[in-house]
C-alpha cells in the first residue's frame, strides 16, 4: 500500500528555481511530502527580478486540477502566485468542486524585485471568492495592508488586521512580520477558536531571501499533509524557514535562494 503523504501547490514557476512552485516542491520534499503542482503562470525571472509573465488559460488550469483530483490523494493544498481574476475564479471553483484538504492561501502580490504578481482587480476576487474557503492565510505586512485597507504600524494594528482577515472568511491567520527592519521579527497567529500568540525570532540579515513566503506556506502545507495540527505545523514551518534562510546558498547576483538541500 502506498500511503505517502501528498500535498499540492497551485502557483507560478520561477525559471531561476528559487521561488514559486520550485520553492514549494523543494520544501515539500525536504519535509518528506510528495508534491503535485498546478502551473497557473510561467515567469521568466532570476534572482534580480521578474522579466516576463505568461498566464496559463483557465481551461488548462482546471484540466490540471481535475487530473490530480481524479488520481491522487491530496491532503493539503497551497496557493502561491495567482496573477489575475480568471485564475482566482478557476481556483475557487476547483476548491469547492474537489476535496484537496485544508487550503493555505499565500496572498502573493509583489515580488522582492518589484514585479506585480497579482492584479488589483484580482485582489477583490481573492477577498470575495477564495478567502471564505481558506484554512490559513499567510500575508506579510504589505499584503495584509492591501487586504484590510489598514495602515499597520503597531502590534495593536497587527491584531486588528488579523481579525479583519477572519471577518473576510479565513479561519486562521498567520501575519508575518519579516518585512519590517526591527531586530526582532514578530509573527502573529490568530486561530479559529480565538486563541492567539506571537512568534519572536531574531532577524538574520541576508539578501538570500528569494522565495521566503513561498517556503513558509509550503512548509505549513507539508506539515498538515503529514497530519500535524495547525499550531504545530506553523511552529515547525517557522523553524524550517529560519534554518533555510540562515543557510542560504550562493546562486545568482541579488536575492539568492534559501537552502533546501541541508
Ligand atoms: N515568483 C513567483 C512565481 C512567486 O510565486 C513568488 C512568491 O510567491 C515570487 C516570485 C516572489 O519571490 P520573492 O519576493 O521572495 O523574491
Amino acid at each position: 500500500m502506498n500511503d505517502t503523504p501528498q500535498a499540492m501547490t497551485i502557483a507560478g514557476t520561477d525559471s531561476s528555481g528559487g521561488a514559486g512552485m520550485t520553492a514549494d516542491l523543494n520544501t515539500f520534499s525536504a519535509q518528506g511530502v510528495y508534491g503535485a503542482n498546478i502551473v497557473v503562470s510561467v515567469t521568466a525571472q532570476n534572482t534580480c527580478g521578474v522579466q516576463k509573465v505568461q498566464m496559463i488559460t483557465p481551461d488548462m488550469i482546471m484540466a490540471q486540477l481535475s487530473a490530480v483530483a481524479d488520481d491522487l490523494k491530496i491532503r493539503a493544498v497551497k496557493t502561491g502566485m495567482l496573477g489575475d481574476t480568471a485564475t482566482v475564479e478557476t481556483v475557487a471553483k476547483a476548491m469547492t468542486k474537489f476535496n484537496f484538504g485544508p487550503l493555505i492561501l499565500d496572498p502573493v502580490m509583489v515580488a522582492k524585485g518589484g514585479a506585480q504578481l497579482l492584479t488589483d482587480e484580482a485582489v477583490s476576487a481573492v477577498k470575495t471568492l477564495l478567502m471564505p474557503l481558506v484554512t490559513l492565510v499567510t500575508p506579510n505586512l504589505p499584503e495584509a495592508e492591501v487586504l484590510t485597507h489598514l495602515s499597520i504600524k503597531t502590534t495593536d494594528d497587527i491584531m486588528l488586521a488579523a481579525q479583519q482577515l477572519q471577518t473576510l472568511g479565513a479561519k486562521n491567520v498567520l501575519l508575518k512580520g519579516g518585512h519590517g527592519d526591527a531586530p526582532i521579527v514578530l509573527d502573529y497567529i490568530l486561530l479559529a477558536d480565538g486563541r492567539h500568540f506571537w512568534l519572536r525570532t531574531k532577524r538574520f540579515n541576508t539578501a538570500r531571501t528569494h522565495g521566503t513566503g513561498d517556503t513558509i506556506s509550503a512548509a505549513i502545507t507539508a506539515q498538515l499533509a503529514l497530519g500535524h495540527d495547525l499550531e504545530t505545523a506553523i511552529i515547525a514551518a517557522k523553524t524550517y524557514v529560519d534554518a533555510t534562510i540562515r543557510d542560504g546558498i550562493l546562486v545568482g547576483h541579488r536575492y539568492g535562494p534559501l537552502n533546501h538541500l541541508a
